[in-house]
């Protein structure tokens, strides 16, 4: 059923604190990104800092971007920079390009329901992107009240009022340099308490990453989750499966791979949101102590320790170990099944669990193909006679998939253990002793040598 707009006005009450009265300064803004706010000043449109930027600043902490919000048209603000690109179709936006670092400047957000009334001046807002072709949706919500499109623009306050937490509606302004604080955000900080604007369960229907971002948030800020609207999100978690899933790829980015992965899978998990994202995963998180749930938590806390130490770490890594016991199961469940061998059931199990995760969060290829590779390699590890080992160890992906081995070792200990501590000791000594350790295995009494080398290992 679709839910009605968020309650209007009473939430908005803008109140400006000035310069001075406030932490933000200058020097806490990027020079391109004041250039920005300066340039479309300068033309004679109203421009503004927004969100995250300020909100962290305001806790305390680096800022990761800037956005800037302003009453300029995306077309208008195509006018002022060379260097724009317009991007987005749900919700447009300018990108305004100095090298490697990317403003991103949106027009300010207004009601949907006046669309009707506004249609014909909106409609020549969104021209542009297709030539003269005039697209003629500016606002969709679907049968759970979700928008599809957001692209109807309005005024500061209807910008306000359409973000979606208290605190992200603050307004830095370049002109005076003050604050505008539209929904008390400056309490919810103050409080470190979580607020939306608005009707929760609306504005959790309406887009409900806005659930995951609360999670980012509160994990990111420390800051707590009322227990009303922790109620909300476990009713609602399952709309995250309407999200498509392109858009999921960049979200679950934000919520794993920026440091503090684990202590957000822990609210995830505790707020039921979890599954829509992984719901191959989920149902084997059976308790705290089972391989599944200390694999995903080792992994997560490997990539914050790595990410904390500005090492490198990609989201394959992160992918091929969440879901490398469902495709255990799957290949169990495809031989017990149909009775094909265990290699055959692997390479099934791995398309289907693939599939089945795309439909949720989108896996590029660049990330999908290495995947493949680091689970495939799992399959390779245990087998060493002749050049194989030496096959694998020169195989790009042989780092990351014995990284992998080390850590199953960790949790399954037995053979797997045993399996990574042959595997470091062959690339630590010299080439003669690689041979030693190689005819060592052949040397294994009673053992065939083409069954589970696993099995073999464990009888040095
Ligand atoms: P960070 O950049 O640190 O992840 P942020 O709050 O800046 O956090 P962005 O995704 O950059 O997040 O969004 C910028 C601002 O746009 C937010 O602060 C918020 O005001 C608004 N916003 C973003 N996503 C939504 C959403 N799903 N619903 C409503 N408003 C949103
Ligand atoms: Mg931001």
């Amino acid at each position: 059923m679709p839910s009605t707009p968020a309650k209007k006005q009473s939430i908005i009450n803008p109140v400006t604190i000035p310069k001075g009265q406030h932490p933000v300064t200058f020097s806490d803004i990027s020079d391109n990104t004041l250039s920005v706010l300066r340039r479309l000043n300068a033309k004679g449109y109203e421009a503004y800092l927004v969100g995250g930027c300020i909100r962290d600043r305001l806790m305390g902490k680096t800022p990761k971007d800037f956005d800037v919000a302003t009453n300029a048209t995306p077309e208008q603000i195509k006018e002022c920079f060379r260097n724009c690109r317009l991007i987005g179709r749900r919700f447009r936006l300018a990108h305004i390009v100095f090298g490697r670092d990317i403003i991103e400047v949106a027009t300010f957000r207004g009601h949907h329901e006046e669309v009707n009334a506004n249609e014909e001046e909106n409609k020549t807002q969104v021209k542009g992107r297709r030539g003269n072709q005039v697209d003629d949706v500016l606002a969709k919500q679907d049968q759970q009240g979700q928008l599809l499109r957001d692209n109807v623009f309005g005024t500061i306050e209807e910008d306000a009022e359409r973000r979606d937490f208290t605190f992200n509606a603050m307004y830095f302004s370049a002109k005076d340099q003050s604050i505008i604080d539209f929904a008390n955000g400056m309490a919810s900080i103050n409080e470190k308490k979580i607020e939306l604007i608005g009707d929760p369960a609306t504005r959790f229907r309406e887009d409900p990453v806005r659930m995951i971002r609360a999670i980012r948030f509160s994990a990111k800020l420390g800051m707590t989750i009322p227990p009303e609207m922790g109620d909300q999100i476990k009713e609602l978690s399952h709309l995250l499966a309407n999200i498509p899933p392109a858009r999921l790829f960049e979200e679950v980015l934000k919520l794993l791979v920026t440091g503090i992965g684990l202590r957000t899978f822990h609210l995830l998990h505790e707020y039921g949101l979890f599954a829509p994202l992984f719901p191959q995963l989920a149902p084997l998180l059976v308790d705290n102590s089972c391989r599944e749930m200390k694999l995903v938590e080792q992994v997560l806390k490997n990539t914050d320790d790595r990410l904390n130490n500005e090492q490198r770490v990609t989201p394959a890594f992160l992918y091929a170990a969440f879901l490398w016991y469902p495709v255990e199961e799957s290949t169990q469940f495809i031989m017990g099944e149909s009775g094909v061998a265990q290699n055959d059931a692997f390479n099934i199990a791995v398309g289907e669990v693939l599939q089945k995760q795309t439909q949720r969060i989108m896996i590029p290829k660049r990330f999908s193909i290495p995947i493949r590779e680091m689970w495939q390699l799992q399959m390779r590890l245990p087998r060493r006679f002749g050049r194989r080992a030496y096959q694998t160890l020169s195989h790009p992906r042989f780092r990351a998939a014995y990284d992998f081995l080390l850590i199953r070792g960790q949790i399954e200990g037995g053979d797997l253990l045993e399996l990574g501590e042959w595997w470091t000791e062959f690339q630590e000594v010299t080439p003669e002793q690689r041979k030693d350790m190689i005819s060592d295995l052949r040397k294994q009494p009673g053992v065939p040598r083409k069954k589970k080398i696993i099995k073999k290992r464990k009888a040095t």
